[in-house]
């Protein structure tokens, strides 16, 4: 059992952001099930802020800003924060329990990775209040038992993944991007568009190659030059072949004067680009005009980081 320093807090709260991917190429599924990625991952200005508080049992109650649908988050053990806390209990051989209050300002079954946030932020929360001091190389570890995502949500920035995704690398990014961060009322499941880019792949509709970055793409976020058309998505097929619906606000948001419009990881969140803060601000004016739910969202923003300690 590991030796415990002396707890700093009755509380700790772990901001943690949403994820988006400049690049995401996906290769021909595996016979594990999985799909080998190469991804340019980027965290943007969305946050979840987790709350953890010692408790006689596991628990979690779920809340979220305006506009935020929590349909089919999970307030029991099935909701990642609590799988979260008991890998790192069963990591140190400890018994203990938490109580954990997530609010959600990321858009759920939005592409975004918020669930992966929420598992990274309880991960450093709790480790922070037990005053546990796990390693940097163990908490990643932990966090890709328990997710693709969750090992770039501990570290943010930019980075690239690769396996699948859960093995990053931080890259230099010295770009200031503007996202506008648009999503759907109806979610898309992660594994179903999987599951419909293996279909296409069968049909020849997608040809599937082995996944790799593009160098061009890391030496422009490395000079701050435009990215606009080196973004890409492997998986917009599949996602728009199962959502026709999105294409119509696909085209609206290009009529916007954004860089370049993309799918966010397995959709149906889109997003578009801008590196102009006054046009990025304009095009999020006439969204509102029209009645569409937005964010605006800068970036590359931090990791996991301790926001408030009670
Ligand atoms: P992925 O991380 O697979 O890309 P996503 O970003 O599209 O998924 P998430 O918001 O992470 O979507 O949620 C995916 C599903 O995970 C939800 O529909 C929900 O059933 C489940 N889930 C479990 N715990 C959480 C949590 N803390 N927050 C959000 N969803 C959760």
């Amino acid at each position: 059992m590991s030796q415990l320093a002396e707890p700093e807090s009755s509380s700790v709260t772990v901001r943690a952001a949403a994820k988006i991917n400049l690049h995401l190429a996906v290769g021909p599924v595996r016979d594990d099930g999985f799909h080998p990625l190469e991804t340019v991952y980027q965290a943007i200005g969305l946050y979840d802020d987790v709350t953890v508080t010692d408790g006689p049992q596991w628990s979690v109650h779920v809340a979220a800003d305006a506009g935020i649908d929590l349909g089919s988050v999970p307030e029991g053990d099935d909701n990642i924060a609590i799988r979260a806390g008991r890998a790192l209990t069963a990591h140190h051989g400890l018994g203990l329990t938490a109580e954990i209050e997530i609010h959600k300002g990321i858009p759920v079954a939005g592409g975004m990775a918020g669930g992966s946030a929420d598992a990274a932020a309880t991960l450093v929360a709790l480790d922070r209040l037990w005053g546990l001091e796990t390693s940097d190389e163990d908490l990643l570890a932990i966090a890709a038992e328990l997710g693709s995502d969750v090992p770039f949500a501990l570290i943010g920035g930019t980075a690239v993944g690769s396996g699948r995704g859960e093995v990053v690398r931080s890259v230099p990014d010295t770009s200031q991007l503007w996202w506008l961060v648009v999503p759907h009322e109806i979610g898309l499941s992660t594994p179903g568009v999987y599951r419909h880019f293996d279909v296409l792949a069968e049909r020849g509709a997608v040809t599937p190659a082995d996944p790799k970055v593009p160098s061009d793409l890391l030496d422009a976020l490395e000079v701050g030059e435009p990215i606009g058309y080196l973004l890409s998505n492997d998986l917009e097929p599949a996602a728009y072949d199962l959502r026709p619906d999105l294409a119509e606000l696909r085209a609206r948001l290009e009529e916007l004067g954004a860089e370049a419009v993309l799918l966010s990881g397995s959709g149906p969140t889109q997003l578009a680009l801008f590196e102009d803060v006054d046009l990025a601000r304009d095009a999020a004016a006439r969204l509102t005009g029209l009645g569409i739910l937005h964010w605006l969202a800068p970036a590359p923003v931090a990791g996991c980081h301790v926001i408030e300690l009670l």
